[in-house]
Parts: structure tokens; C-alpha cells; sequence
């Protein structure tokens, strides 16, 4: 029953990251040089070759886009909160059912040194709850990224270099929920999440009120990829991720452990891990080598989210806490060490533009 049939049956895709990664892979000359940009970062940081420069914990600034069209949707802040809470257990390896690893993989366990702040200064500058309440005349949205703008009933997006953007709506098609992958248009960047899989109270319904689409949806917006691979059975392909086994197609519900797929015994699929389609209940961790992938993410295509990070309380002290913003560089150690830490990235970035026009002027140089 292990071996993948030549014509899979087809499968309730519950997370539109992948269609959504494809289709600007076709559209877009430019997103595909900027995967090939990001991909091979990600692999020097996997392969121990590039190491994180960050130290301590990165907290993203998340506004809330809440796209709704009947009041049931429009969710309220305790659930928002909720989310935030399950996102900040979840990235920290702070939930409590981590301890349901199996003792094989306890030592993969990886604190992804991330937290989330609903943002409490708007682009303009002034005081937020960092929650946006939008209503629609459209009854479901898909992954047409039709949510995130005024125009087609949705919501426009923050500034997405210096803001976590999520929408949450009515989604159609049994989608959970869907991400855009780091090097995408900036407009669309960010992650919509459906609002019965969105916190866990309010209108979060099980088997998904745990929280963890947000988990799994953010954690593509890191670069992460889903753990099977996305090559429908085949075990050709996998997640870029060293530590996690291969694994033919996704699991769903409550597997028991070990289920083994792609001669990966004794211990099989690590099905429990966020990027997997299990229960929320199922899954509770993310491992070493995928924080590797969101280090460099977040030290590459996301750089702006650890620059801003410094810059807000350097420029203008007086003005962000004044609006209440969170004092997010301690002391002058910290800044020093942060803006070090900056200009290093901004030469790296520098260093990879000149590698690439280096290829292109011998490309045509010929
Ligand atoms: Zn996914």
C-alpha cells in the first residue's frame, strides 16, 4: 500500500501556496531570478557554509486584514489574539505539545527565534490596533489574491517590507488558507487564512481551530516548503530540508506513528511537523534545518524585517513610544550591534547584485 499509483486520485488541496508559487514561476522572469537568488542562499545556510548573523529573537509587526461579508465573519480581536498567541508558542517550540515528538526527532526540535506583534504604529505613523475591518460584496475569495485589494473587494496591503500582512475571509474550494514565497510582487506579499481556520475561538472550527494554518501558511512566507515535497507521491522531490525525511505525499487526520512512505523506515514521515496537511491537533513542530531556511530568509529576501527592527527606536524614539510601539532594541549594546549586524547584511545584498550582473555581463559579453 506504500507504492504511489501511476494516476494518484486527486486531493483536496488545503493550502493554495504551491498553485500560487507555479503560476508566478510562469508569469514572472523576474520572481524566478529571485527564487534562484533565494534558493541558493538557503542552500549555503543549510549546507553550514553561511551562518545566521541574528542573534536573539525577531519580532514581525502583523496587521490583520479582516475581509468580511456577514457579520460572523467579521471576527472578533479575541480571536485574532488567539492566533497570535498560538503563533508565538509555535515558533518559539513553546507549545506545550511539542512534547509529543516522537523521541527520535526530539533533538531536530528547533526554536525559529520568531514572535508576532499585532503592529501598533500605522504606515502613516499614528496609533493602531494593528486590525483592519473591511467588508465585501464577494461571498469567497480564492487564491487570485483578489482579497488583498480595495479594488477587486478586498483589502490593500501594508507596506510589505515592514509588515506582516495576513487576511483573513470567507476562502471557497475547501482552501485553508495560502502563502506567497519570498521574491514574490510585493503588493500580494503576505498570508490569507480562512476565518473558520483562523485562532482557536470565536469561529474556528475543529479539526482546524488549533491555529496552526496560520503556523504552516507563515512558515511558506518564511520559504519554507511542504515537508512531501510536492511531487504527488513520486519521492522525487523533496523540501530542501536535510533532517526531515523524505515523504511521498501529504498526510492528513491523525496518522499514527511510524507511517512509512519512500523507503524512509524505520521512523517514516514526520508527519507532526507544521508544513505537513495533519489536524492541528497532529502537528507541533518545525525542525533545526528549517530554521536554517528561515534564517536566511530573514537575512536575505526579508532582511528589511531585522533592519526596521533597528531603525524605529534609533530615528525616532520620542514619536514610537509615544504611538506605543514595542522597544524592540533594548539598550545602545544592542542597536551597535544590530546596525553592525545591518551593514553586513546591505554588503552581502550588495555582493549578490554584483555576482549576478557579473553573470549577466559575461553572458552577453560573449
Ligand atoms: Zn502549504
Amino acid at each position: 500500500m506504500t507504492e504511489a499509483s501511476p494516476f494518484p486520485a486527486p486531493r483536496r488541496d488545503l493550502c493554495g501556496a504551491m498553485h500560487v508559487h507555479r503560476r508566478l514561476l510562469n508569469q514572472s522572469m523576474t520572481y524566478r531570478a529571485q527564487r534562484a537568488r533565494i534558493e541558493n542562499r538557503a542552500l549555503l545556510y543549510e549546507t553550514g557554509r553561511r551562518s545566521s548573523a541574528r542573534r536573539g529573537v525577531v519580532t514581525l509587526p502583523v496587521v490583520v486584514h479582516v475581509v468580511y461579508g456577514s457579520p460572523e465573519q467579521n471576527i472578533d480581536d479575541a480571536q485574532i489574539h488567539s492566533q497570535i498567541d498560538v503563533l508565538n508558542r509555535d515558533f518559539r517550540a513553546a507549545n506545550p505539545d511539542v512534547a509529543r515528538v516522537p523521541e527520535v526527532w526530539r533533538t531536530l526540535v528547533a526554536d525559529a527565534e520568531v514572535e508576532f506583534a499585532l503592529a501598533t504604529v500605522d504606515p502613516l505613523g499614528n496609533p493602531t490596533d494593528g486590525i483592519v475591518r473591511v467588508p465585501t460584496d464577494q461571498t469567497s475569495f480564492g487564491t487570485d489574491d483578489a482579497v488583498k485589494a480595495t479594488a477587486t473587494g478586498g483589502s490593500d496591503a501594508w507596506p510589505t517590507d515592514q509588515y506582516l500582512n495576513m487576511w483573513v475571509c470567507q476562502l471557497g474550494g475547501g482552501l485553508l488558507g495560502y502563502a506567497q514565497f519570498p521574491g514574490g510582487p510585493p503588493p500580494t506579499d503576505g498570508v490569507v487564512i480562512l476565518h473558520t481556520a483562523f485562532g482557536t475561538t470565536g469561529t474556528a472550527a475543529a479539526p482546524y481551530a488549533g491555529g496552526r494554518t496560520a503556523t504552516h501558511e507563515i512558515g511558506h512566507w518564511l520559504d519554507l516548503f511542504h515537508i512531501w515535497g510536492d511531487d504527488d507521491g513520486a519521492c522525487s522531490n523533496d523540501d530542501r530540508v536535510a533532517d526531515t525525511p523524505n515523504q511521498a505525499d501529504s498526510n492528513i487526520g491523525k496518522p499514527a506513528f511510524p507511517h512509512i512512505t519512500c523507503d524512509n523506515g524505520p521512523n517514516g514521515d514526520m508527519f507532526m511537523n507544521y508544513m505537513d496537511y495533519v489536524d492541528d491537533d497532529s502537528m507541533f513542530m518545525f525542525t533545526q534545518g528549517q530554521r536554517e531556511r528561515i534564517n536566511a530568509c530573514l537575512e536575505g529576501a526579508r532582511a528589511s524585517f531585522l533592519v526596521a527592527r533597528q531603525a524605529a527606536p534609533a530615528k525616532q524614539p520620542a514619536a514610537a513610544a509615544a504611538a506605543g510601539a514595542p522597544v524592540q532594541a533594548g539598550h545602545n549594546g544592542d542597536v551597535e550591534r544590530l546596525l553592525h549586524d545591518s551593514e553586513r547584511l546591505t554588503k552581502e545584498v550588495l555582493t549578490d547584485i554584483q555576482n549576478m550582473l557579473g553573470l549577466v555581463g559575461r553572458g552577453s559579453g560573449g
